[in-house]
């Protein structure tokens, strides 16, 4: 199976691209530069509340938002290989508008709590989900090859048969090093292509 981070590997960081829209400089704050994910959360949404954006205004930002370039043919050629599901810490509110433009792939992830178009409280699946996932897709006896950007992946990238960090920030890259790097698409299936010779029989899925 191949497992996939979505923000900075497929897309933008979609905090960033609110941040910019409305000029809030402190939405830019991402995963990269705040490992604690539920305070990095809470943060965001105070934010939102002191400046009264709504779940409308913020899908508006995001539905202008394009893949990264290369992202749906990324995807293409890993589905002609393996069992994809991205495994991210976005919400369905802000992910789905991306799965249409990149071929409806299967996203697992979180959810919001919305009260009259006001982002009040986010709900997590389960703590630390994308681990979990991986360790669940094992139970089923697949081996999985991930790959994410960020601090948030490295758990999953750990739980993994094989994991690939993907353009990410050099503190990352320094914290663990065991890691393959690719910086492209192309790098990013080259490197795929050398844990699957690696791994016997994750293509397809079969294991
Ligand atoms: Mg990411």
């Amino acid at each position: 199976m191949a497992c996939l981070d979505l923000e900075g590997v497929l897309i933008p960081e979609v905090w960033i691209a609110v941040a910019e829209a409305t000029g809030i400089e402190q939405l830019r704050r991402t995963t990269r530069d705040e490992p604690d994910y539920d305070a990095l959360m809470r943060s965001r949404l105070e934010l939102l509340h002191r400046h009264g954006l709504t779940l409308t205004e913020i899908q508006r930002v995001i539905g202008a938002l394009e893949p990264m370039p290369g992202a749906s043919a990324m995807v293409g050629w890993l589905r002609e290989r393996y069992q994809v599901v991205i495994l991210s810490d976005t919400f369905y509110e802000f992910g789905m508008p991306f799965m249409a433009k990149l071929g409806y792939p299967t996203l697992l992830c979180h959810r919001l709590v919305v009260r009259d178009d006001r982002i009040v409280d986010y709900a997590l699946r389960m703590p630390d989900q994308k681990r979990e996932s991986v360790r669940r897709f094992h139970q089923l006896r697949y081996q999985v090859i991930a790959t994410g950007d960020s601090y948030n992946d490295t758990a999953m990238l750990g739980e993994a048969d094989a994991g690939i960090l993907f353009r990410p920030p050099a503190k990352v890259i320094a914290e663990f090093p065991q890691f393959p790097v690719a910086l492209d698409y192309d790098g990013l299936r080259e490197q795929f292509e050398r844990a699957s010779e690696r791994l016997d029989g994750v293509k397809d899925g079969v294991s």
